[in-house]
């Protein structure tokens, strides 16, 4: 399936970044909060991710051990994402490697010339934690930015020419800036 001309937001889940991988670590919001939301919730919630990822056609069977592995990938990715250094990124490389080293889902060319993962919900994260082995191993890896958002925590691979993207998504995040930058201003020529 073609994600990248379906809307950024799907099923009540963020795709800005560019990557399934990056996309996996959005589903945890309100990080800065003292109360994040959890949007994989439940194994039900993650085959509703990995169908909206477009990774596959339709809801895998997933166990409590699949979402447990998930989440676990997914803030191993955000460290990454973060190029931290010390124990913590240690550690998540380690995550990482582990996850990536298991048994992935099957590309399998399709008549139609579409491409299908032939795997369980386990299989698909596996394909997930190695499509982040070698994002996090390419020059790509430079790319990867946060949204400038104070509250945003989105990660995302700046593809833009000159590498001057600020913002997950510019509907979201970037028009709500130049909103309040416009207030603030406002606000000056006021007092
Ligand atoms: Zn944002």
């Amino acid at each position: 399936m073609r994600t990248d001309e379906l809307p950024h937001d799907r099923d009540g889940f963020r795709f800005r970044g560019g990557c399934n991988a990056i996309d996996l670590t959005a589903t945890l919001q309100a990080r800065l909060s003292p109360s994040p939301r959890e949007l994989l919730s439940t194994p039900r919630d993650l085959a509703r991710w990995l169908v909206s990822a477009g990774m596959t056609g339709s809801a895998p069977r997933t166990t409590a051990r699949d979402l447990a592995t998930a989440r676990d990938l997914r803030e191993a990715l955000y460290v990454l994402a973060g190029k931290r250094k010390g124990a913590k990124a240690e550690a998540a490389r380690k995550t990482l490697n582990h996850v990536a080293a298991g048994v992935a889902a099957v590309p399998c060319l399709q008549a139609d010339g579409s491409m299908h993962l032939e795997g369980t919900a386990g299989g698909l994260l596996v394909t997930l934690a190695r499509e982040a082995v070698l994002l996090f191993g390419s020059e790509a890896h430079d790319r990867i930015r946060q949204c400038q958002s104070p509250t945003c925590t989105i990660y995302f691979i700046d593809t833009s020419r000159k590498g001057d993207r600020r913002w997950c998504s510019m509907s979201a995040c970037g028009n709500r800036a130049k909103i309040d930058a416009f207030r603030g201003r406002k606000r000056e020529t006021d007092t």
